[in-house]
């Protein structure tokens, strides 16, 4: 090669091997490694001879153009990107070209669908005669998305999906909800028990055992994990992302809404309504904890129940001590908040997927009892919500980073308080009331997170 190629800071390139004909990259010498957009990231083939599948849509403007490419895996890489999110991503080695000019690159796939270039350039990918002018674009020939011309994929092409329900109660009624949604609309949906899962790590391709065998690749897991195995749900579903497999809730993501403390420190953090909360370990000033969220009537809550069974009204600042005295003695974990009396033993459950509030009822406690849980017999009916609920619901669960929740919301005088987002939310009682096929919501949500072209359906 002869003479200094120059690269503006967006180029259009093309990957012969790939069947890319023509994909927009930012030239970024900020980055180390170079990415490609990719969703439905599949391994296959031998354990000598790794490979990858992918689509990519290479037109951020026209989603029906859909490229399916193979590649050989080179490497698994931990890579962080600049929103700082670290992944565990392929890598393939394959030849790039730009004008007359062909070269060798390694690319890592990740999802860049809400990216404006389906390719990043790194550092790595750009060699000693090349030289980058962070002031010009298009250094080199313009290419055009028309290349792919009667490629173009008018009708997507119905792949089922292969779902893993995560989950220790296959037979409750969420469980069979979401089973019966994923089938009715042709995908193939098995529950696994996260319990009976092992794991092998190490080498390329990450694996998931189940019963004695490696389980084959899903594309998508729905995690309903419980309380009580929360750590090694975590790890199952880590295991399950780092094979590629789309997780409907992150492992992160679950531990932090799971986490009441990490919880109230992220709302807090992003300015979300929650009621005065304090919390405390083994406090040797009682009194003043008690004080700090105004005093009697105050709540007071263990932090590692659920279903409303660790909550308990404390009617008098005495009782509210003795109650924090006593959990002090177990050596447990609580919190103490105050008692929004406004409610009236009312909250607002709202079910929210994706960015979309699909479904809230108002569960009011049974007379007597200030818990409107409905384990603790509550009951529920639908109900209009205001747009600021609205927002609340959506923000808590983004702030979470969790794309399914259940959020928890006490109206109080000063507005819509989160008490707590719920990353496996039970369908049972907001579908029941408000008459809604939410499991089916779910699974429509998730063909446009896995296969963006279902959307057009
Ligand atoms: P759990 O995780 O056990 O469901 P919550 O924090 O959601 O615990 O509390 C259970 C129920 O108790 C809530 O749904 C709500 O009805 C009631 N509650 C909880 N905290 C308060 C509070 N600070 N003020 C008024 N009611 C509350
Ligand atoms: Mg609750």
């Amino acid at each position: 090669m002869n003479g200094i190629f120059s690269l503006g800071w967006e180029e259009w390139v093309s990957f012969p091997d790939l069947g890319l004909d023509a994909i927009k990259a930012k030239v970024d010498t900020g980055a180390k490694t170079s990415s490609l957009h990719a969703a439905v990231i599949e391994p296959f083939g031998s354990v000598e001879k790794p490979m990858v599948r992918f689509l990519i849509q290479p037109d951020p403007d026209r989603l029906d153009l859909e490229i399916t490419c193979v590649a050989p895996i080179v490497d698994r890489r931990s890579v962080t990107s600049s929103n700082g999110e670290t992944e565990l991503r392929y890598v393939i080695e394959t030849s790039i070209k730009i004008a007359d000019r062909n070269w060798p690159v390694e690319v890592t796939l990740t999802n860049r669908e809400n990216m404006a270039y389906r390719m990043l350039l790194g550092r790595t990918a750009i060699t000693d005669e090349m030289v980058v002018d962070p002031n010009s674009s298009f250094c080199q020939p313009k290419l055009s998305f028309d290349l792919y011309g009667e490629r173009l994929v008018a009708e997507p092409v119905q792949r089922p999906l292969r779902i893993a329900l995560l989950t220790r109660e296959p037979n409750n009624y969420s469980s069979k909800r979401i089973v019966e949604a994923a089938r009715a609309r042709g995908h193939h949906i098995q529950a696994i028990d996260t319990t009976r899962c092992y794991l092998k790590m190490g080498g390329l391709a990450p694996e998931v055992h189940y019963d004695g065998s490696p389980l084959p690749h899903f594309d998508v897991v729905i995690p309903r994990i419980g309380a009580s195995t929360t750590a090694y749900g975590m790890a199952v579903l880590r295991q399950f992302a780092s094979t590629g497999a789309y997780c409907v809730n992150s492992a992160e993501a679950i531990g932090a809404s799971r986490d009441k403390l990490l919880a109230h420190q992220m709302m807090a953090a992003a300015k979300i309504g929650t009621p005065v909360t304090a919390f405390a370990h083994s406090p040797k000033d009682t009194k003043q904890l008690v004080e700090l969220v105004g005093g009697a009537p105050a709540v007071v809550k263990l932090l590692s129940s659920t279903q409303g069974r660790g909550v308990v009204l404390a009617e008098t600042k005495k009782a509210a001590e003795s109650l924090v005295d006593a959990f002090r003695g177990l050596d447990a974990n609580f919190l103490i908040q105050e008692f929004v009396s406004e409610a009236a033993g009312a909250d607002i459950r709202c079910l929210v997927v994706g960015n979309k509030v699909v479904g809230a009822i108002k569960r009011q406690a049974a007379d007597g009892e200030f818990r409107s849980n409905l384990h603790r017999g509550g009951s529920a009916r639908r109900v209009r919500i205001s747009k600021e609920v609205r927002e609340v619901a959506k923000r808590a669960t983004r702030v979470l980073g969790l794309s399914v929740a259940g959020v928890d919301i006490l109206e109080s005088k000063s507005g819509p308080q989160v008490l707590e987002v719920n990353s496996s939310p039970g369908f049972e009682g907001i579908e029941r009331a408000t008459q809604k096929d939410i499991a089916g919501v779910l699974i429509e949500f998730i063909e446009t997170k896995v296969r963006p072209l279902a959307k057009k359906r």
